[in-house]
């Protein structure tokens, strides 16, 4: 009997899932990849199987009291009867902070899930949504293992200077530092540099996370030692619909002169900005692209974008002192090629020599042989989340037989 392992990454009205079979010391196997939608007003349910054909379907009509433990209950309901002779041996979570106390996943209990709800104020759109299945789930089936896996885990044993800001040390002291977010997408592009190149993994490489949030991470030798992201997933780069980094004192300008109150500018700097606040238009990259030829806020919304990840590759390279290699990921990173062109044509002081037909192509090495090079390599969170349930599940069995 296969173990299987249910992933879940769960956002305020959504619940996407893949479901993993284990076998032996190779990597879980995806079986089924799928998502609710509409939670609390129409729910959708879809699943398609690893190669993408849709295997089921089901729509609730609107139902506000269709959220996420009917969710949770459909899914394990499904999956049971879907592997049927497999045993659901655990479920892991996609969960955005750990805190400074977890630089690696951690097997659920209820004072784990104590300390990770007293860090809700530091990701307050996404934190208790993602806590949420791990609570219902602890109640309604406590024999279900939990692990939850976080994206700032990746961060945790960067140098103490990359985690400091130049605030009071009291500050410092309540865990006010440099977190970093896209722990698990970075962390799975570092356990596959080797793969690419074994040089990679031995060198100093910029990753450019660039997704709907957008990010890079430095990494030397494989580990984070830089990144671009802070105290919240809002520094940094421009993001879909985040700001990135701005002035503090623009914050202090929203609450005291424009009166805003602090929801009302958390609104804005999360979902009102970025690649959507600039254009006034989407976050969307393909449709600015589509737009960008006749409209002007479009074209500055990607011109932005583009200048602020080659200027925050610049700081990068610093904290690295060199570069032997940038990485591209995520949905623009893995496909939009002129984004990567513009990028990597800013980064020409830097040595880069772009393969402009290896670029159209979306080849994996896409610079000549000279130089450092540039890599797209799709990125895997939840396969990430699978190895982590894998052994923190097999640990714990071997404890016990021991
Ligand atoms: P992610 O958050 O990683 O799913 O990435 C979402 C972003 O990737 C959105 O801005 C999409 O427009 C962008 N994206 C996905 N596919 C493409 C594509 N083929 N060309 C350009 N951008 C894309």
């Amino acid at each position: 009997m296969k173990p299987v392992y249910v992933v879940l990454n769960a956002g305020s009205s959504s619940l996407k899932f893949q479901v993993f079979e284990a076998s032996g010391r190779e990597d879980p196997r995806v079986v089924y990849r799928g998502l609710f939608e509409g939670l609390g007003s129409a729910p959708h349910f879809l699943v398609k199987d690893r190669a993408g054909a849709p295997v089921a379907e089901a729509h609730w009509g609107i139902d506000e009291r269709f959220g996420h433990e009917e969710a949770l209950s459909h899914l394990v309901k499904w999956t049971r009867e879907h592997r049927a002779g497999h045993a659901l041996a655990a479920v892991g979570h996609r969960v955005v902070h750990g805190g400074t106390a977890y630089a690696g996943p951690v097997l659920v209990n209820e004072s784990v899930l104590q300390r990770l709800e007293k860090l809700e104020p530091l990701a307050p759109l996404h934190q208790p949504h993602n806590l949420e299945p791990i609570r219902i789930l602890h109640r309604r089936a406590p024999e279900i293992p939990q692990v939850a896996c976080f994206d700032t885990a990746f961060h945790r044993n960067q140098p103490e200077i990359a985690q400091l800001f130049a605030l009071p040390r009291e500050m410092t002291r309540k865990g006010v530092v440099r977190y970093g977010f896209h722990g698990l997408s970075y962390e799975y592009i570092s356990s596959v540099l080797a793969s690419y190149d074994p040089k990679l993994a031995e060198g100093r490489v910029v990753v450019a996370h660039l997704g709907n949030g957008a990010s890079l991470c430095a990494m030397s030798r494989g580990a984070s030692i830089a990144s671009t992201m802070g105290f919240s997933a809002l520094d940094g780069l421009p993001m879909g619909t985040r700001c990135g980094a701005v002035d503090p004192g623009v914050v202090f300008y929203m609450l005291r002169d424009m009166k805003l109150s602090t929801e009302e500018a958390e609104r804005i700097l999360y979902t009102k900005s970025g690649l959507l606040g600039v254009s006034g238009l989407s976050n969307d990259m393909r449709t600015l692209r589509q737009h960008a030829p006749h409209d002007p806020d479009a074209r500055r919304a990607i011109d932005l974008f583009v200048y602020r990840i080659a200027r925050e590759v610049g700081s990068m390279v610093s904290a690295l002192g060199g570069i032997d290699a940038i990485v591209f990921t995520a949905g623009i990173g893995e496909n939009d090629r002129q984004t990567r062109a513009d990028v990597l044509a800013r980064l020409a002081w830097a040595g880069f020599e772009p393969d402009a037909a290896a670029n159209d192509r979306n080849d994996a090495r896409i610079t000549q042989e000279r130089g450092p090079a540039a890599w797209i390599i799709p990125t895997n969170e939840e396969l990430v989340i699978a190895r982590h349930v894998h052994s923190v599940v097999s640990a714990g069995k071997r404890q016990l037989a021991s």
